[in-house]
């Protein structure tokens, strides 16, 4: 474990965490608010009457749209949640597969990626 410590120290460095974490908690923020805002949004239209069939057509094809983002946002909200489970655990950027630091330029882009550039590219290859 104190090994472990010196990785992540060495990997990322210390106060990088803190920036890491606000990275994190920011982005769930912006997700959460996202949520509710389109749940809202959702109500508005079952609230609303409908009288056009195009009208209809179309809500029904932004609602799938809305859906797959939705999707999208609370898969991301659980790796969020996931990464900063990792940061009190003392194990945030270091990549799952290697043990290897992620490099800081790619959690600045990615802040709960759970594999290095390398490793990720392996992931995707493999079918699932
Ligand atoms: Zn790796």
């Amino acid at each position: 474990m104190i090994e472990f410590r010196k990785i992540y120290l060495f990997g990322v460095g210390f106060m990088d965490i803190h920036y890491f974490k606000n990275l994190l908690i920011e982005r769930k923020e912006q997700i959460l608010r996202n949520l509710s805002q389109t749940g809202a949004e959702m109500e508005d239209l079952k609230n609303s009457e409908i009288n056009d069939e195009g009208d209809y057509a179309s809500l029904c094809t932004d609602n799938l749209i809305d859906e797959a983002i939705q999707q999208q946002q609370l898969q991301e909200l659980k790796e969020i949640d996931y990464a900063l489970q990792k940061i009190e655990e003392g194990e945030y950027g270091i990549c799952e597969m290697c043990g290897e630091p992620i490099k800081p330029l790619r959690l600045k882009i990615k802040p709960f990626a759970r594999y290095c550039i390398v490793c990720r590219e392996i992931v995707e290859k493999e079918p699932h």
